[in-house]
């Protein structure tokens, strides 16, 4: 079974914002949330992409350290990674399998003013099952930790 995919709406606007402006070299970054049963995405960072390229890209390591290291303050994990293709489509290219099989979960891809969600794993892409969650009234922060 196909796990599901709960987004933030803040995530989801976020990046709908990112398909309205692609960038002219792909635009990049990773997903912070909580991976379990489901995956939950509830932060998106925007990364520098090293390559500059509009056809690939390359997380600025520096960068990304400092997610890794500032989800794990907030009890929380980098679950996916997204970014634009300004030149093709919203699917995987032949790079991204190749990325895929280092960095397995949640990955989205932007194009055309779509994004659009996949699992990847060790079988390559599957599209994701996405619902998009509104804010809840109450702290997401738990009092036991
Ligand atoms: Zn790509």
């Amino acid at each position: 079974m196909a796990k599901r995919v709960i987004v933030d709406e803040n995530v989801e606007k976020f990046l709908q914002s990112v398909a309205e402006n692609p960038g002219e070299v792909e635009r990049c970054g990773l997903l912070v949330g909580r991976a379990g049963k489901d995956v939950e995405v509830v932060e998106a960072h925007e990364v520098e992409n090293v390559k500059a390229s509009a056809v690939e890209f390359e997380l600025n390591p520096v960068e990304v350290l400092r997610v890794f290291e500032r989800a794990e303050q907030s009890g929380l994990d980098v679950v996916g990674v997204w970014h634009t293709h300004p030149v093709g489509y919203a699917k995987p290219s032949g790079k991204d399998a190749m990325g895929a099989s280092v960095f397995p979960g949640v990955w989205v891809i932007i194009a055309r003013g779509e994004v659009r969600w996949y699992l990847a794993g060790e079988k390559g892409f599957e599209e994701a099952e996405v619902e998009v969650r509104s804010p809840r009234s109450a702290p997401s922060s738990s009092p036991s930790s």
